[in-house]
């Protein structure tokens, strides 16, 4: 297939192309470079298999995305292009919608324009909120009622698609999408190449892995008085290569007409406290952990029913083991202390 992924040089992105090119299919991988790194393309030019075309590019630029998916006759989208921090999108909201919600609008028009049929999105587990109790496990029917603008942009394009899907149906276009909503994503590429470099960097396991090799001093625990067993929060940590072999079997399965949604997670939460846990024994280092009031947008509980794909598609996380997780992103860490920028 020609597929087009954007966010291609950000975290999940690579790793996604990585993936795509060792299954010998063509890659367009568009970037803003807002928040992700051109070197991560370089690493992954040598013996990539399959081929690879990067473009500077925001998703905004609709006419230039345009240009490009006709000039590669790009017939798959796996759009990951996004700005993804829960914290940040709470005191910049404008700026989520504009990145997330606008780039995806301009994005789905230029598709549009040129008849792409199937795209795969990254959704997530935002879009649900504070779930009732009874619903956690979270199965892909809970009601989506985002409590963050991050959510609220990840739920605003599921809808996008969604109307699209019919106004593509009524125009006898054929068209298939799928909206992935990842729980919580961690690790690296275990060969080595790829790995999470994020500035700034927000999200616990690399937090925590950072405190770890003295990059930073210390960890903040937000929120100690949470409704969970140790009173913090409870995430559902899942390795980048599951999640993107969780999009290839996704992308394969699609057929016109189909529109579709999945949880991606491994189905078991751990709180913020076991993560710092687990990664002390990982790395056998020390440091200092504060305890400080809650972060606004996070939800006490959040954590994966994922049968749905399983039953439909066959897929499961096959690292399952909190230990080899954070292994492989600590592998990443030490080998890339400075991540890109070494
Ligand atoms: N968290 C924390 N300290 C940090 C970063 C995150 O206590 O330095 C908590 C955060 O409040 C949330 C959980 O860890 O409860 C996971 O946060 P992350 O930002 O990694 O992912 P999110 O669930 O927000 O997508």
């Amino acid at each position: 297939m020609n597929v087009l992924v954007t966010g291609g040089a950000g975290y999940i992105g690579s790793h996604a192309v990585q993936r795509l090119l060792r299954d010998g299919h063509t890659v367009l991988a568009l970037d803003s470079l807002l928040r992700g790194h051109e070197k991560a393309i370089d690493r992954l030019r040598p013996g990539s298999g399959g081929r690879l075309i990067f473009a500077k590019l925001d998703v905004n630029e609709r006419a230039g995305v345009e240009r490009l998916l006709r000039e590669h006759s790009i017939d798959t989208v796996m759009h990951f292009a996004a700005l993804a921090a829960v914290g940040e999108s709470v005191d910049q909201p404008l700026f989520y919608y504009r990145n997330n919600t606008s780039g995806m609008v301009s994005l789905l028009e230029a598709c549009s324009a040129v008849g792409v049929e199937r795209l795969v999105f990254s959704s997530s587990c935002a879009t649900y909120g504070v779930p009732p109790e009874n619903m956690v496990p979270i199965p892909e029917t809970c009601p989506q009622s985002p409590i963050s603008p991050y959510g609220e942009t990840k739920l605003q394009g599921e809808r996008l698609l969604r109307d699209l899907a019919e106004g593509q149906r009524r125009a006898k276009k054929p068209f298939a999408y799928a909206a992935l909503r990842y729980f919580n994503v961690a690790g690296a590429d275990r060969t080595g190449v790829l790995g999470e470099d994020h500035d700034p960097e927000t999200h616990l396991i690399p937090v925590v892995l950072q405190a770890a090799l003295g990059r930073r001093d210390g960890v903040s625990v937000f929120g100690t008085d949470y409704p969970t067993p140790d009173g913090t929060c409870i995430r559902d940590y899942l390795h980048v290569e599951d999640l993107v072999d969780a999009h290839v079997r996704v992308m394969d399965a699609l057929k016109p007409g189909d529109e579709r949604a999945y949880n991606l997670g491994i189905g078991k939460g751990y709180s913020v406290r076991e993560i710092i846990s687990a990664v002390r024994e990982v790395t056998k280092a020390d440091f200092a952990v504060r305890e400080q009031a809650r972060r606004p947008g996070d939800p006490p509980r959040l954590f994966a029913d994922a049968s749905r794909i399983r039953m439909e598609l066959g897929w499961s996380a096959q690292i399952t083991d909190l230990h080899e997780i954070i292994e492989s992103a600590w592998k990443w860490f030490r080998q890339n202390p400075k991540g890109y920028g070494a």
